[in-house]
């Protein structure tokens, strides 16, 4: 079979595709609360005679079509959108569209017989809470055992559901207007911080002496954390931004307790780790020189994501298949983060971007301007990708030493919850 036959099979369902991504579009749902977008799933694939699991870490999906003792593809597509205006949620993060192309990915395949030519198989993930927010629903899910982590794929990860994947395809919606698709994309890992400095509480006026100053500890540090934003390279995207959320006493009252909390982002693994010892010991160091007592709390994010180099090289091809160099970026860094930073620092992954959307990200007026890129060619690449490697095994990556990384991810996953 020709990869020809894929993309006509797309082209010719295009109305119904549309119709489908509006539908998942009209479907908002936050993290771990998508039970309705999960049943939409489910009919598609009930439809196609796809078998599937579906709950998986509350609402997540997962089918498996294809032989499957060959190469083994995973299409991971989010699910989850944001809160919106007047309580309502929006698709504001363009999960729908990616709900949407693996649908429609998956039905390509099924629906060509094209896996029954070859040796691989495919597993479509549709992954519950992307977005990190709504801490006070996703911990009491954690409390009452329904869930381990605050992230679908964290928990995905967990569970074992990636274990005998070869590689990770999926894609997300970009804001460039002058171009079609963006590869290579940096996104940078975080993890969030609370400092909690401790001291004595006084009279201020009468015997300030007496009291120790947390408020002072919390200042310092601050300054030593700005100070130290200048030693990291541009190139590591270092982003610190404290704030003090509680900073206790009153104006007669030396302040016993002060809480300064941060976020720390950094575009690659290396400094945000050493950014992350670098804040403790400013807190250490700021809170011992004024003889005050300190605790921190380290909470993990997601990690930054590193493409895999060899996979990007296929998914451009099929780019170059439906548009020209120009219309391609490459390389990109965005400061945003994913939890697909997670899978890819397990086994190799790719993201590539797709443009085609109106307004800002993660607000109200957040638009899909260009249906056709975005449910249309992006399910091509995605597609013309899958059949290049499981007709051309010089192309496939493989993981290495995944149990490995997996046991010492989900060990310091565990240690800063
Ligand atoms: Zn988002
Ligand atoms: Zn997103």
């Amino acid at each position: 079979m020709e990869k020809t036959v894929l993309f006509d099979f797309i082209d010719g369902a295009k109305e119904k595709i549309i119709a489908r991504g509006r539908k998942f579009f009209d479907c908002p749902e936050l993290g771990f609360k998508e039970f309705q977008t999960m049943e939409m799933i489910c009919e598609e694939l009930e439809k196609w005679g796809v078998p599937y699991e579906k709950g998986i870490a509350m609402t997540g999906v997962k089918a498996t079509i294809g032989k499957g003792c060959g190469y083994h593809i995973g299409v991971v597509a989010d699910i989850d959108a944001l809160p919106g205006k007047d309580g309502g949620c929006i698709h504001s993060c363009g999960h729908s569209i990616q709900t949407t192309l693996a649908l429609t990915v998956l039905e390509a395949l099924v629906q060509t017989n094209f896996l029954e030519e070859t040796e691989g198989c495919v597993t479509f993930f549709f992954t519950p809470a992307e977005e990190f927010i709504d801490f006070s629903y996703r911990d009491g899910l954690i409390k009452e055992g329904k869930l381990e982590f605050r992230s679908g794929k964290q928990n995905m990860i967990a569970l074992g559901c990636f274990d005998d994947v070869d590689c990770i395809l999926s894609a997300h919606a970009n804001g460039d207007r002058e171009t079609k698709f963006d590869v290579g994309s940096a996104l940078a890992g975080f993890l969030a911080k609370k400092a909690v400095f401790q001291g004595k509480s006084s009279h201020s006026g009468a015997a300030p002496h007496l009291g120790r100053n947390t408020l002072h500890g919390a200042m310092l540090t601050m300054q030593a954390i700005s100070f130290l934003k200048e030693q990291f390279p541009p190139e590591a995207g270092l982003r610190l931004h404290p704030v003090l959320t509680e900073t206790g006493g009153d104006v007669n009252q030396i302040p016993g307790e002060t809480i300064l909390e941060t976020y720390i982002r950094a575009n690659d693994r290396e400094s945000l780790f050493a950014a992350e010892k670098r804040f403790d010991a400013c807190v250490g160091h700021c809170a011992a020189a004024l003889e005050l007592g300190w605790e921190i709390k380290t909470t993990a994010g997601y990690l930054p994501l590193r493409q895999s180099d060899r996979l990007n090289e296929t998914v451009k091809e099929n780019m170059l298949l439906l548009c020209e160099e120009k219309d391609i970026v490459k390389n990109p860094v965005s400061g945003a983060s994913g939890d697909v930073g997670d899978l890819g620092s397990l086994l190799p992954a790719v993201q590539f971007g797709f443009s085609g959307i109106e307004g800002r990200f993660h607000s109200s007026d957040f638009i899909i301007r260009e249906e056709e890129n975005c449910y249309i060619r992006a399910a091509k690449v995605l597609a013309g990708t899958i059949f290049d490697l499981l007709t051309q095994p010089e192309k496939q990556v493989y993981p290495e030493n995944f149990s490995e990384k997996k046991e010492q991810y989900l060990s310091l996953l565990r240690q800063n919850q």
